[in-house]
């Protein structure tokens, strides 16, 4: 069973039941709605084909909310696109509210013309297109195209060098809060989050609208990495190498060497990791990945992340199933090439509570006494959350009775969530209980020895504090 996580982008392509069972079957962990696309009628629709498929086949499995951003667009031309040639002129006006031209189009975000000045390079379409800004004269901005070819209506714009101030969450990312909070979704993905205050804010709305998600901070501007990292990083539960805007932003030479860095803060900070973006690109149309596509899959494995992300290839791509099954099989083999040397810098670390205490304890003498595996009792996930920070190539077999605390820790690199009630009212009994089931799935052996934590006052909540050694 692989270790790293997959989360799919869910869409036309991945939306039927078949299909989405298929994909759980091939590795699925996580699906992802993007809130970019499509009403709150197909999200929930999709999110309550994926717990009951999720729930008949017994698998854990999250749902994240990617909430849409102050993505900077301009919108939409008459004919739907336009072609600009090399060294043609065009504007781009807040104020125009006709259909678009060669010549003129509106953008949504008012404040554009504040944000530019001449010189500034524009970036259209991930940077497939480009401007040089000429001059701003009022809401007008006059534009070079330095790299033409053609333009579709409501495609995305970015300022080489960041620096474009939208506030992080729009009016429609406060709606679509609501619905998640009320869909009771596991994570939340901000987009374009500039400072900390900007996930603050976030956690707060969620928090106000009774959910208790996650949030992950999409790490897409210049601003947030270079200047914010750390504070983001402390402030949300997790980040997401969106490499998309980010190599539009900071020039995609820089991407390999800062999704390096980001996952080796988040492992640093005890934060999770997801690595995303054109993973498997050429699989939208082909049954089969690139060679560069397989080792770059293998080098975010090797990197440490949490998960890897599929977008548009299990979203409208026309092999999501293949796209999935390739990802897990590269996974696979990329862990096992993982240094199984545990890093051991925590050693030096003071622990945080007694969650962590007994999570890293019983990880290094797990490690260390080449135990077959992790048993922890967990109510709210968090002793599998700390385990699962340092990489000890150990199994995590995460046993709960709380089906959000199940849901959320399917994106925890190296946990094995399983659901279990028990009517006994004795920890230790609780214990054999889940070791006994993990013995009649064929996961443990007699004579396996692991190492199981739990909370001796089997009641309360958050009450790790016992580590013990079980002969199974
Ligand atoms: P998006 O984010 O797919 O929502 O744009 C990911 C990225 O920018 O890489
Ligand atoms: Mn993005």
């Amino acid at each position: 069973m692989k270790q790293t996580k997959i989360i799919a982008t869910m869409g036309p392509a991945s939306s039927s039941p078949e299909m989405i069972e298929k994909l759980i079957i091939a590795g699925v962990n996580v699906f992802r709605m993007n809130f970019s696309h499509g009403t709150h009628e197909f999200h929930a629709a999709n999110i309550a084909t994926i717990r009951k498929i999720a729930d008949k086949l017994s698998m854990p499995v999250a749902i994240m909310g990617d909430l849409q951003g102050p993505k900077i667009r301009v919108s939409k031309f008459e004919n739907n696109q336009v072609t600009l040639d090399n060294n043609a002129k065009i504007i781009l006006d807040t104020a125009y509210t006709e259909l678009g031209n060669a010549d003129i189009v509106g953008v949504d975000y008012k404040e554009l013309s504040h944000d530019v000045n001449s010189g500034d390079t524009l970036l259209l379409d991930d940077g497939k297109i480009t401007f040089t800004v000429q001059k701003v004269e009022g809401t007008k901005v006059h534009c070079l195209v330095a790299q033409g070819g053609v333009l579709k209506s409501n495609k995305g714009i970015n300022k080489l060098g960041g620096g474009l101030t939208a506030p992080a969450l729009t009016d429609k990312d406060l709606q679509d809060i609501l619905f998640i909070a009320e869909q009771k979704l596991d994570y939340v993905a901000v987009s374009f989050p500039k400072e900390a205050s900007d996930m603050v804010f976030a956690r707060r709305k969620l928090v106000e609208a009774g959910s208790t998600a996650q949030i992950i901070a999409k790490m897409e501007r210049t601003e947030a990495v270079f200047k914010n990292l750390d504070a983001i990083v402390q402030a949300s539960d997790g980040v997401m190498v969106a490499r998309g805007d980010l190599a539009v932003e900071v020039g995609e030479a820089l991407v390999p060497g800062l999704q390096k860095k980001l996952v080796k803060t988040c492992r640093k900070m005890h934060k999770i990791s997801i690595v995303a973006t054109q993973m498997l690109e050429s699989m939208i149309e082909n049954p089969v990945a690139t060679r560069a596509e397989v080792s770059d899959i293998a080098n975010a494995v090797l990197d440490g992340t949490d998960a890897v992300m599929l977008s548009a290839e299990t979203a409208s791509g026309l092999f999501p199933l293949q796209a999935v099954e390739t990802m897990a099989r590269v996974c696979e083999e990329a862990e096992k090439m993982t240094d199984s040397e545990m890093n051991v810098s925590f050693m030096n670390e003071r622990f945080a509570n007694t969650q962590q205490t007994i999570a890293m304890s019983a990880l290094f003498s797990a490690y260390h006494m080449k135990a077959k595996a992790i048993v922890a009792l967990t109510r709210t996930g968090a002793t599998a959350r700390w385990m699962s920070r340092v990489i000890s190539g150990v199994p995590i077999y995460a046993v709960t009775d709380s089906y959000e605390a199940l849901r959320s820790m399917a994106l925890y690199r190296g946990v094995y969530p399983f659901f279990m009630k028990t009517n006994s009212t004795e920890v230790h009994q609780h214990v054999r209980e889940a070791c006994d089931y993990l013995k009649l799935q064929h996961i443990l052996e007699s004579g396996d020895t692991v190492i199981a934590t739990m909370g001796e006052n089997i009641a309360k909540v958050g009450s790790t504090n016992t580590l013990k050694v079980v002969q199974i």
